[in-house]
């Protein structure tokens, strides 16, 4: 047995120890393998999303409080599908050579994230074309289209399916050189790059970073608007990689005819295989949520197709929305110990059911006062918070904005961009998640975000 393997062991034993039995083997007692090592991390595999939601939420400071009794090592959770390790055990009955282990380490090195691929990309009516090229693009690279261009609303999958592509190149030659990579990140890299006087080095490293790539994604290319030398930097380089046959893909919430770039960009966009997703009738609503429910449940028998149908039904334009209203009501039902009833959907739901439903006056209200309080608190104006001030101080209260309104009151992407100097809506997805994931590791960010919403909520009621 390995060391890190052994140090889970007793890690298991002195949990057992401190939590009551049922509670033990509904989280703990399916985590029992260690999956890898890596920067004095040891991963331990959980066999679904739900527990280690459970162990996130619950057990992180009883994980914090007996690690170092057993280890000076810090002990992470990955969520490893076990239909994909069954596969590898397949895979290794018959010899082939690719083990678990080595996919999770080379999942965790990825620029991609590895949860989107093609066999958790549910096909139906509204993107089996978009699926079918992308996988053949994925296959034969720019023999079959370059660039490909995948435009649909936000939340219908563009992301997951470019993703897709990615990694399926990624799993048949590690050595491929994917990046991925959304305009405004692109933007942003290069205006960092650029903007400060005397850097070579950082320009140097922007164009390594960007130099002998096989693979190109590019997510929300609708972001290059307005930010002309962005679009003369993107000209080049897509020039330079079409000539050495590299393949890009792209993808935009409309079609590229539509955006506001300059024309010869635009042109060479439409240049390959331009595909839409479009938004999921009921039938493909239904599969997707089945198959999600696959990964969060045991037996989704439990859940009734009736509570399905409800679900779809109130979240019809977004595969996101209607993934994290599920989402929400398995972790209610399973936190509460209560059946996955109809009752018990609108309980959960309760606060998620989409904001569009909250009177417009409402929705004003919460958007001016949210606006009052961060400009307050993070002493900007707020014609700041509306304007394109890209200065540090202006940005960071801008997207704790974001966060807030989409986070604490579900406000729609759409209607929070077009509350703040009209922005698009897929630059408040990027605040807004930028956010989240500072929060996961930033205390002191995480006390001002606690601080604002608590006054935002005392004074709204
Ligand atoms: P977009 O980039 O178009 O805004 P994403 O690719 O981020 O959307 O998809 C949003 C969520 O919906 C993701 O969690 C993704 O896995 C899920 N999703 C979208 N389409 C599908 C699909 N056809 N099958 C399974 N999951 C999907
Ligand atoms: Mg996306």
């Amino acid at each position: 047995m390995n060391e890190y393997q052994n140090i889970w062991n007793q890690m298991l034993v002195l949990l057992k120890d401190r939590m009551d039995d049922e509670s033990f083997d509904n989280s703990f007692g399916k985590c029992l393998n260690v999956c890898k090592f890596e920067n004095n991390y040891i991963y331990v595999m959980v066999p679904n999303l739900l527990i280690k939601y459970k162990i996130d939420r619950f057990y992180t400071e009883l994980i914090k409080e007996l690690t170092p009794l057993v280890s000076s090592y810090t002990v992470g959770f990955k969520f490893v599908d076990e239909k994909s390790v069954q596969q590898e055990e397949e895979n290794k009955a018959k010899g082939v050579s690719k083990i678990a282990e080595v996919d999770s380490v080379k999942s965790l090195m990825r620029p991609i994230s590895s949860i989107y691929n093609f066999e958790n990309f549910v096909a139906g009516e509204s993107n089996r074309y978009a699926y079918v090229v992308a996988m053949n693009v994925a296959k034969d690279g720019p023999k079959v289209c370059n660039p490909l261009y995948i435009f649909g609303d936000v939340g219908l999958g563009k992301t997951h399916l470019m993703s897709a592509i990615g990694n399926y190149v990624l799993d048949n030659n590690i050595n491929a050189k994917v990046v991925y990579t959304s305009s405004q990140k692109f933007a942003e890299e290069y205006f960092l790059a650029t903007s400060t006087r005397g850097s070579t080095e950082k320009i140097v490293n922007f164009y390594e970073r960007y130099k002998d790539i096989d693979f190109f994604l590019v997510d929300d290319v609708q972001l290059l608007e307005n930010k002309n030398s962005t679009q003369e930097e993107f000209f080049k380089l897509f020039e330079e990689l079409v000539a050495h046959n590299k393949q890009i893909i792209l993808t935009s919430d409309r079609p590229p005819q539509s955006l506001k770039i300059m024309a010869r960009l635009k042109t060479r966009f439409a240049w390959g295989i331009i595909v839409e997703i479009k938004k999921p009738d009921k039938e493909l609503q239904l599969s997707i949520l089945k198959r999600k429910l696959s990964f969060l449940i045991e037996d989704v028998n439990d859940v009734d197709n009736s509570v399905l149908e409800i679900i779809a039904d109130n979240f019809p334009n977004s595969i996101r929305e209607l993934e994290g209203a599920l989402r929400n009501f398995v972790n209610y039902c399973v936190c509460m110990n209560v059946p996955f009833t109809k009752e018990n959907l609108y309980a959960a739901l309760e606060k998620v059911f989409p904001a569009d439903k909250q009177d417009e006056d409402s929705l004003t209200n919460i958007i001016k006062l949210a606006k009052k309080e961060i400009a307050d608190y993070y002493r900007v104006s707020i014609q700041d918070l509306d304007s394109d001030s890209r200065k540090k101080d202006v940005v960071y209260a801008r997207q704790m904005l974001m966060y807030i309104l989409r986070n604490d009151y579900v406000v729609p992407l759409q209607v929070i961009g077009d509350n703040l100097g009209s922005r698009d809506h897929t630059t408040i997805g990027y605040g807004v998640d930028k956010v989240a994931s500072i929060l996961k590791t930033d205390e002191l960010i995480a006390q001002d975000y606690k601080k604002i919403s608590q006054k935002i909520k005392d004074l709204r009621d």
